[in-house]
């Protein structure tokens, strides 16, 4: 049996790969998905909302 260890934002952030635009709702899954592909790119939304959430790596880059 595996005990998945709930991230705070999963089942409230959709997670999207920009490199291949596969959607994660868990935050374990998107990190599995970097491991094996390499992707480390992708897109955070609000799944209340529907918004896009940017990073705060990406706030910091814009406000620049
Ligand atoms: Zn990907």
């Amino acid at each position: 049996m595996t005990i998945k260890i709930m991230h705070p934002e999963d089942l409230k952030i959709l997670r999207i790969c920009v490199d291949c635009r596969q959607r994660f709702i868990f935050h374990s899954d998107w990190v599995d998905h970097q491991l094996q592909t390499g992707h480390n790119s992708m897109k955070k939304y609000d799944l209340l909302s529907g918004e896009m959430i940017i990073s705060l790596d990406n706030r910091i880059r814009e406000t620049v």
